[in-house]
C-alpha cells in the first residue's frame, strides 16, 4: 500500500480510488486449491485434542542412529551452509546404491540423481520442467493433492483415470482411450495414496508399453516403495524395457525413515531428464535440508532388517486398524501398500465424507481425511474417508475404541 492507503497492486491505482483491487489475488490456475486438507485437518485435531489419523506422519521418530547422524553433521559443520545444487555427493551415491541394492538399477550419482526438498518439490520441479501449457497429464484419481496443484501451476491439464472401489485397480483400456496427441506425461503413484493400491507387474508392463507406443514421459511417485504388504514387491517402472529414458522416479526419506519434517526427497532419471528437472528445481528452493542430507545417506544404508521391520510393523498396524474399523461398522478396503486405509462410510448411514470428517472429532475424538478432496469429480469420492495407521499401537487401539461408539 502507498502512504495514502491506496492499493497499487499491478503497479496502478485501483479504479475505485484506493479501495482494494477487485481482481482475485489467487491466480485462476490455483482456483479451488486454497488450503490443503492436511493443514485443515491437523489444525482441527490440535484444536479439539482428537487423535490425528488424518495427515500422514508417524507419531514416533525414525531410528536413533539416523537422528544422531543428523546431530553429528550439524556439529561437524556439514551442510550448515548451502549444499551443492544437486545434493551432497554422499547422499547422491547412497540413493544410487539404494536403487541398485533393491531394484538392480545402475545410476550415475552425478548425472542421474537429484536431491529435492521432499518428494513435494520433486513433483513440482518435474511438472514445471517437463510440461508446456496445454499439455495433458493422465493421473490416477483420487490423486495426491499436490499433483493437481503442480500440473495447474505448469499450465497443463490433468486428465483423471478414476480408480474404482472395491479394488481401486486402474482400467488400462480406459487409460488407452484417454491418451490423445496432447498427452505428454503419465503421472503414476504406486503404492497409491490414498487407496493403498499397488500396481501389479502386469499392469506396469501394460502402462510401460503404452508410454513407449505413444512416446510419453512418465513421472512415478514411489514414496511408499518400502511399504508394500502381504509379500508383494515394489517394482519401479523405470526398470522395465524402454522406460529408463522416459521416466522420472520420485521418492523421499519422509515415509521410509519416519522423518517427514526433514523434507529430503529425490528424483532418479536419465541425465537429460535430471538436467531438465534440476533447471526448475534450482529456482524453487535451490537447495535444502543440508545436515539432514548426510543423515539420510546413512539411513539408506541401514541393513535389510530395518526395512523388513518397518514393513512388518506397519502391516500389523494396518490389520489392527482395518479390523477395528470393520468392527466399528465401516466398509474397509484393506490396502496392499502405504500407511493409509480407505473406508466407505455408507454402512454407517452417512454419504458425505466432508461432513463426516468435520464432525468426527466431536462425535468420536478422531480426525480422518475425506477422500473427496483427491477427486476432480468430488461426488465420486464423497463416501470415502482415509485413516492413517502410522501411529503407536496404543493410539490406534484408543482410536478404534472411540470409533466403535459411532455405531
Ligand atoms: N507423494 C505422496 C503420494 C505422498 O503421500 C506424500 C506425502 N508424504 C508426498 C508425495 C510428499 O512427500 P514429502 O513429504 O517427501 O514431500
Ligand atoms: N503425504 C501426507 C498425506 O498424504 C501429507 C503431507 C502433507 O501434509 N502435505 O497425508
Amino acid at each position: 500500500m502507498s502512504q495514502d492507503g491506496a492499493c497499487k497492486l499491478n503497479g496502478y491505482p485501483s479504479e475505485n480510488g484506493g479501495a482494494m483491487n477487485t481482481r482475485p489475488l489467487l491466480n485462476r490456475r490455483l482456483d479451488g486449491l486454497g488450503t490443503t486438507i492436511f493443514a485443515e485437518m491437523s489444525a482441527l485435531a490440535t484444536a479439539t485434542g482428537a487423535i490425528n489419523l488424518g495427515q500422514g506422519f508417524p507419531d514416533t521418530d525414525g531410528p536413533e542412529s539416523v537422528r544422531e547422524a543428523a546431530v553429528r553433521a550439524l556439529r561437524d559443520g556439514r551442510g550448515n551452509q548451502y549444499p551443492p545444487g544437486p545434493g551432497v555427493p554422499e547422499l547422491r551415491q547412497a540413493i544410487a546404491d539404494h536403487q541398485h541394492r533393491f531394484y538392480g538399477l545402475s545410476l550415475d550419482p552425478d548425472t542421474e540423481v537429484l536431491v529435492t526438498a521432499g518428494a513435494t518439490e520433486a513433483i513440482a520441479a518435474t511438472m514445471l520442467a517437463l510440461l508446456e501449457p496445454g499439455d495433458e497429464v493422465i493421473a490416477f484419481e483420487p490423486f495426491y493433492d499436490s499433483y493437481a496443484a503442480c500440473v495447474a501451476m505448469a499450465g497443463a491439464k490433468r486428465v483423471p483415470l478414476t480408480l474404482r472401489a472395491p479394488s481401486f485397480r486402474p482400467d488400462l483400456d480406459e487409460l488407452r482411450s484417454k491418451i490423445t496427441p496432447r498427452t505428454r506425461l503419465l503421472l503414476l503413484n504406486t503404492p497409491h495414496n490414498p487407496t493403498g493400491m499397488v500396481l501389479t507387474p502386469d499392469e506396469q508392463s501394460t502402462i510401460a508399453a503404452l508410454a513407449v507406443e505413444h512416446d510419453l514421459l512418465v513421472a512415478t511417485d514411489e514414496v511408499y516403495e518400502h511399504l508394500v504388504f502381504d509379500g508383494a514387491a515394489h517394482v519401479p517402472i523405470a526398470s522395465l524395457p524402454g522406460m529408463r529414458e522416459r521416466t522420472v522416479s520420485i521418492s523421499s526419506a519422509g515415509k521410509t525413515f519416519s522423518f517427514t519434517g526433514w523434507k529430503v526427497g529425490w528424483t532418479t532419471a536419465s541425465p537429460e531428464l535430471t538436467s531438465a528437472v534440476r533447471s526448475a528445481k534450482q529456482y524453487l528452493t535451490y537447495v535444502s535440508s543440508g545436515p539432514f542430507q548426510y543423515a539420510v545417506a546413512e539411513a539408506l544404508r541401514l541393513p535389510e532388517a530395518y526395512y523388513d521391520g518397518l514393513r512388518a510393523d506397519l502391516q500389523a498396524k494396518r490389520d489392527l486398524l482395518s479390523e477395528g474399523l470393520e468392527e466399528a461398522g465401516f466398509g474397509v478396503y484393506r490396502p496392499r501398500g502405504t500407511y493409509f486405509v480407505t473406508t466407505d462410510i455408507r454402512p454407517l448411514g452417512a454419504d458425505d465424507g466432508f461432513a463426516f470428517c468435520r464432525s468426527l472429532p466431536e462425535r468420536a475424538g478422531v480426525v480422518a481425511i475425506p477422500n473427496a478432496v483427491f477427486y476432480d469429480h468430488r461426488e465420486a469420492g464423497a463416501p470415502f474417508v482415509r485413516f492413517a495407521f502410522c501411529k503407536r499401537t496404543d493410539v490406534l487401539e484408543e482410536a478404534v475404541s472411540r470409533l466403535k461408539r459411532l455405531g
